[in-house]
């Protein structure tokens, strides 16, 4: 994965630098470029500036805008692009400030960009809080939080950035500035789902809130010839289910598990993943109306506590795999969309030990119904559901027949999806989707007003990237 043109050797980088500086044959390099993409690893960085604080990004940044170099930010490695680590390209790792710190008084957790999102919850569920975030523990809280944020949390409190109160950031200048309601409050708008494209992020606080620590949660495993059936009946079941109800539906091949018959071992189901956050009293009604949509194979859904429950994913979400990415908003399940999801199941190239899963989130609640869709960058208006299907593999031969079917299937869902989206959970699919993801011609040109104010030379352009308003 090559998106640089910068080889240099960077044999003047700045001696001030504190933290580890890694050029291609160090030691640690090779560890220190392993990122969740693994395509990424085809082709290494230049450098990689570890950088220990503030003060070392700012050093890069004055370095890298002093001789127009792009630079590329990485905090948890997520990314699916691979932006985070590009061929050739000087790179901000900032991996290792990793200081997250939860006032119980005040509710406000503030987490270093290196911090991942089970660090954060495990320190927040100290004093019974949580942050909304994502659903795989090892995922960074920065790029998560920069590109919108969404989990099992956000249809009772709205999306990350809808609970982001400030950012420290470093400017591509080398100056520190905050961004929050009443600060830089133009820049605070685009970070809330405008990516990297502005700065680099050193500290990010926000509105935590009580959860758990006992929750309900787990799987439902239905047969795959239940699907059609249970996702048609699913939108009407929802319409008054609680909004402590976090659902996302996976069709996936069922796990190895001695509770399922051997003959669905490895073949494609309908798996509906509960994350009940309120009265546990209450979840069993909840979770038994879920199950009886269908005749489930396994209810695996329990007592358990939130920081299992948000890395129950992790056990499907291995790291270094080669992957892609595609995915979109709906504004209804509709049998139409659900039938092309499902036919594109039978379709996909599988290889031993290849991993896909075709995801279904349900958005109705507080991320969708409380929220102002022009209050921050990042778009929801009309979302009734995400779609994404993920699939990783480890062959480099394989890597056009996944990226074919991932086209595909786009293209079949693109009659039902809409032109706004969530751009962390799809791979950037290039300049016209990237005008139509935040919501609206008004919001794209002030995204790149943005940009030329923060960074009119677009060093920041490894990312969804949002190319600065020109005024010729
Ligand atoms: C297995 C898996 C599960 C996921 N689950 C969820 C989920 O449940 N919910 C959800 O909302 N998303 C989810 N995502 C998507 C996730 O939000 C994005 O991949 C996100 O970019 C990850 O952030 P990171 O810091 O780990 O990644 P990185 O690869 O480090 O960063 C991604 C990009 O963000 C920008 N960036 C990162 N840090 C900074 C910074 N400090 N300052 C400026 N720019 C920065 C850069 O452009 C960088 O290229 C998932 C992704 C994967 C691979």
């Amino acid at each position: 994965m090559h998106v640089s043109t910068d080889h240099r050797t960077h044999s003047d980088f700045p001696t001030e630098f504190r933290g580890a500086v890694l050029r291609p044959g160090d030691d640690q390099y090779d560890a220190a470029r392993a990122v969740y993409q693994g395509r990424a690893a085809d082709e290494g960085p230049a450098l990689i500036a570890q950088c220990a604080d503030e003060e070392d990004v700012a050093t890069v940044l004055r370095y890298a805008t002093a001789h127009t170099i792009p630079v590329a930010v990485r905090s948890g490695g997520h990314g699916s692009d691979g932006y985070a680590m590009p061929g050739g390209a000087l790179v901000i790792d900032l991996s290792a400030m990793r200081d997250v710190i939860v006032d119980p008084e005040t509710r406000v957790v503030r987490a270093q960009p290196g911090v991942r999102l089970g660090e954060m919850d495990a320190a927040a569920q100290q004093h019974g809080l949580a942050v909304p975030a994502g659903t795989v523990s090892n995922t960074g809280v920065a790029g998560l939080t920069l590109g919108g944020g969404i989990g099992f949390l956000m249809r009772r409190y709205g999306a990350t950035v809808d609970n982001l109160l400030a950012c420290d950031v470093i400017t591509v200048d080398g100056r520190k500035v905050r961004a929050d309601e009443t600060e830089n409050s133009e820049l605070f708008w685009a970070l809330r789902g405008g990516g990297g494209n502005f700065g680099v992020v050193t500290s990010l606080e926000y509105r935590a809130h009580p959860v758990g620590p006992d929750v309900v949660a787990g799987q439902l495993i239905f047969p795959f010839d239940q699907a059609a059936d249970v996702l048609g009946k699913l939108s009407a079941h929802l319409a008054t289910a609680p909004r402590e109800l976090g659902l996302l539906v996976a069709i996936a091949d069922a796990p190895p598990l001695p509770m399922l018959p051997d003959e669905v071992h490895g073949k494609p189901a309908l798996i509906l993943v509960v994350v009940h956050t309120g009265e546990p009293a209450t979840a069993d009604e909840v979770v038994e109306s879920l199950a009886a949509l269908g005749q489930p194979l396994a209810n695996l859904v329990t007592k358990t506590t939130w920081v299992q429950a948000n890395s129950m994913l992790d056990a499907v979400a291995p790291y270094g795999m080669r992957m892609n990415l595609r995915g979109g908003y709906l504004p209804t399940l509709s049998g139409d969309a659900v039938d092309v999801l499902l036919e594109h199941v039978a379709t996909v190239p599988a290889g031993p030990g290849d991993i896909y899963s075709i995801n279904i989130s349900f958005m109705g609640g507080a991320i969708s119904e409380d929220m102002d869709e022009d209050a921050v960058a990042f778009s929801r208006a009309g979302a009734g559901w995400l779609w994404e299907a993920i699939c990783k593999w480890d062959e480099p031969e394989s890597d056009a027949q996944y990226d074919e079917w991932a086209t595909t299937l786009t293209e079949a869902m693109r009659p039902h999806t809409l032109t706004n989206g969530y751009a962390n959970l799809t791979d950037d699919l290039g300049e016209e989707w990237r005008r139509g993801v935040h919501g609206s011609e008004a919001k794209h040109q002030r995204l790149r007003s943005i940009k030329a104010a923060w960074d009119p030379q677009n060093l920041l352009r490894f990312n969804k990237n949002i190319a600065p308003e020109t005024t010729d």
